[in-house]
């Protein structure tokens, strides 16, 4: 099976355009989006349009702010230009778009049987997975071998091999080999707000039958984003860090 690997979109859909159109001429068995697909960017319609548009099987979960943009959540946890937003986003967003981005699902979830896919960490939905500590404590519990995270916003993959456990970023573009006998957490990056100090939007493929997974990243109309953000009259600090990935 080929996938197609997107996460953490956050309304941006100018990073989400560049994003499938770099991809126009593959072909996917299957989409892995894993989740906050709003939040921060200020176009949230066009997002979840482009989304549900896609011809691909999309196999899907929710985010920590498409669970506050929907109501799942109160976002007391979050600051106050993150909660902001979500809830310029909830008013925003037509009723049929809220109702999807309220039924996508809790994740993990099992794509295959050697493969998954989760927002924060496959123990916790909302945990941040930053260091190989937190790599160390899922792999004690989670025996999936190949497991897909979002959330950080970091491209990254954190690898248990038989005998030790590493991390890496992974910078630029670049590919992968997956050894049968590890185990893998691999976090494709953000397409909407990078945060590894590269603008651009990242994402990845994974070709199961290969074992092959291949991260990139592409440039997008940044510019655009800002604009769309300042005119929404959102917090301009979420303008500027579009500039700088961060
Ligand atoms: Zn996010």
């Amino acid at each position: 099976m080929r996938y197609l690997v997107i996460s953490d979109m956050h309304g941006n859909v100018d990073a989400l355009q560049a994003v499938l159109s770099r991809v126009r001429r593959k072909r996917f068995d299957a989409v892995l989006m894993l989740g906050d697909v709003v939040g921060y960017g200020a176009a949230p319609n066009q997002v979840v349009d482009a989304l549900r548009g896609l011809r691909t099987k999309m196999i899907r979960i929710r985010g920590n702010h498409d669970k506050v943009v929907a109501g799942i959540d109160d976002g007391s946890s979050f600051n106050h230009v993150a909660l902001a937003a979500a809830l310029w986003t909830t008013e925003k967003l037509t009723p049929a778009h809220l109702q999807w981005v309220r039924s996508l699902p809790k994740g993990p979830r099992e794509v295959a049987p050697e493969l998954a896919i989760c927002h924060g960490s496959p123990l916790d939905e909302d945990v941040y997975v930053f260091t190989d500590f937190d790599a160390f404590q899922i792999f004690a519990e989670h025996r999936v071998p190949v497991t897909f995270f979002g959330h950080t916003h970091i491209p990254s993959v954190f690898v248990q091999t038989s005998e030790r456990l590493y991390a890496a970023p992974l910078r630029d573009e670049g590919k992968l080999e997956i050894d049968p006998g590890s185990r893998y957490l691999i976090n494709p990056g953000s397409i909407g707000q990078p945060r590894d100090r590269d603008p651009r939007a990242a994402f990845m493929t994974y070709d199961s039958e290969r074992r092959v997974v291949r991260w990139y990243r592409v440039e997008y109309p940044i510019r655009e984003a800002q604009q769309r953000i300042l005119d929404a009259g959102l917090p301009a600090v979420l303008a500027e860090r579009l500039a700088v990935g961060a």
